[in-house]
């Protein structure tokens, strides 16, 4: 396992990113560099956000440990595929962690990610794909562009995911930072995103500062 990983941000709880509250974790970097992405400050690969990756799972446990705990953890990014070696080991950190509920958002397609990772049903139980697309608009509150697809892996979850996605209600979450800065958790509307002059997060992905 790679024992360093970009982190563009970590936070618990989520209410606006997955179903139910949950533990956050956003990778920082992304190769894809989808046209109206808007989050281009999570695209870097800045050595800067670079954090030991045992202090990631400690920061998981921790979340973890919380009564009532979450009930499960997202992963966004950035892009999470562009740093596997660390991504993985998270994963099997969190299923050591005991936690069940895994979310992943990847602008890369399922099937590529299957072809690559055919362990990956075994770490997530369930994956927003493929990249965003501006102008694609959807109504869905869980994706930033129509061609995204909600793909279960664990069908123990089933009944969750299918509320989730049927859910007309979007939840957009504002947090605040130790040093001031006030970040927007969530998916809005890709008419709502170009509306604003200082848009925040993208297809679910990563977020963005709001000053
Ligand atoms: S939308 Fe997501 S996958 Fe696409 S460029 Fe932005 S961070 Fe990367």
């Amino acid at each position: 396992m790679k024992d360093t990983v970009l982190v563009h941000l970590m936070h618990f709880p989520v209410y606006a990113l997955g179903p139910g509250t949950r533990a956050g974790l956003w990778f920082q970097g992304c190769t894809l560099r989808c046209r109206g992405c808007v989050t281009p400050e999570s695209w870097s690969f800045d050595p800067k956000s670079s954090v030991p990756v045992p202090d990631v799972i400690e920061g998981l446990r921790a979340f973890f440990r919380t009564e009532p705990p979450p009930d499960g953890l997202t992963i966004s990014g950035g892009e999470p595929f562009d740093q596997p070696d660390a991504l993985f080991g998270i994963l099997r950190a969190a299923r050591e962690l005991g936690v069940r509920d895994v979310l992943a958002y990847s602008g890369y397609r399922a099937e590529a990610l299957l072809e690559s990772y055919p362990q990956l049903p075994q770490l997530l139980s369930a994956l927003v794909d493929g990249p965003f697309e501006r102008g694609n608009r959807t109504d869905s509150v869980w994706k930033g562009s129509l061609n995204q697809r909600l793909v279960l892996f664990d069908g123990d979850f089933r009944e969750r995911y299918e509320a989730w996605e049927q859910s007309p209600k979007r939840k957009m979450q504002l947090i605040g930072m130790d040093d001031g800065r006030k970040l927007l958790i969530g998916i809005p509307r890709q008419e709502d995103v170009f509306r604003l002059k200082n848009p925040f997060f993208c297809d679910g992905s990563g977020g963005r500062q709001w000053n």
